[in-house]
């Protein structure tokens, strides 16, 4: 396979020796912008969970189902984007656009790849707006205040946050709860909050026993948490139903007969507004 060029913006931050989580999700996800270190990565994961590649594309899925949801069922029409990848058709803001053309997305990433194809994810309905921040969850306080973000997002109106298989990068517990509840306070009422997270729930013991493992050879550390660790991101605010649900499970497009079994895409999701 042949690996991206080292060009754009951001070509001297990227090191093609280290396996990074976008790089490596493009991977499973079948994409171009990926290097060796990436897709050793990949297999490695893929060798003691082998749906990690349906798991991607439901994710997608998962992230599309929401962001519907948001624009069309709860009239959001601004977004915040944390973790957004390397782009992928139809990217967040083409879904909500979809529904609603003068929708306004801010897009964060801190992977310098990510911002190499930061254009990508400019080319917005000219009714509404999209940007893109340079930044690192951890630092919520940073994405909140910055200049772009702010001519972009109108913070007294409600936002749709979205972190969507981000915050299991995130190993440290209390940094990911607190980053969770900075960036929450920051927005209003009527503000819904999406996480999709990666978890050993729904897979057999034996596929869950080697994830620790996995994680190590993948040299990509991860946390993946149980249900409650991940209902616990959303206290204070109201879930919609289905609740924390397997991501295939929350609101499916497909009948059940047509639709990928939980243990193919062990990840939970839910959306929550915030009342
Ligand atoms: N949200 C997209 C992409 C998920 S891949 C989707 O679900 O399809 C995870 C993304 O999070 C990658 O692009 C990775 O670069 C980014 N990421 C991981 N840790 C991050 C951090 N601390 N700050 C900002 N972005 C991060």
């Amino acid at each position: 396979m042949k690996s991206p060029a080292l060009t754009g913006p951001a070509a001297h931050r990227i090191d093609p020796t280290v396996p990074h989580p976008a790089r490596r999700y493009d991977y499973w996800l079948g994409g171009k912008d990926n290097f060796a270190a990436d897709r050793h990565s990949g297999d490695a994961v893929a060798a003691a969970y082998p749906a990690i590649r349906t798991t991607a594309i439901e994710n997608r899925r998962f992230m599309h189902r929401a962001t519907r949801q948001l624009a069309a069922g709860a009239g959001i029409r601004q977004f915040l984007d944390i973790g957004t990848g390397i782009p992928t058709r139809p990217n967040l803001h083409e879904v909500a656009q979809s529904v609603a053309p003068d929708t306004r997305v801010v897009y964060v990433d801190n992977d310098p790849i990510v911002l190499n194809h930061a254009r990508a994810l400019l080319a917005s309905n000219p009714k509404g707006a999209t940007a893109y921040v340079d930044a690192d969850l951890r630092q919520p306080d940073r994405i909140l205040t910055d200049d772009e973000l702010l001519a972009t997002l109108d913070l007294t109106r409600p936002v749709g946050l979205m972190l969507v298989a981000i915050l299991h990068f995130l190993v440290d517990h209390d940094e990911a709860y607190r980053v969770v509840r900075t960036l929450v306070d920051a927005l209003p009422s009527g503000s819904h909050l999406v996480i999709s997270h990666a978890t050993t729930d729904l897979v057999p013991p034996r596929v869950a026993a080697s994830a620790a493992p996995t994680s190590d050879a993948s040299q990509i550390r991860m946390s993946f948490r149980t249900r409650d660790q991940i209902a616990a991101f959303f206290d204070g605010l109201e879930l919609l139903p289905p609740g924390v649900s397997p991501i295939t499970e929350w609101r499916p497009d497909a009948r059940s007969a047509g639709r990928t079994p939980v243990d193919q895409a062990s990840m939970y999701g839910a959306v929550a507004r915030k009342p």
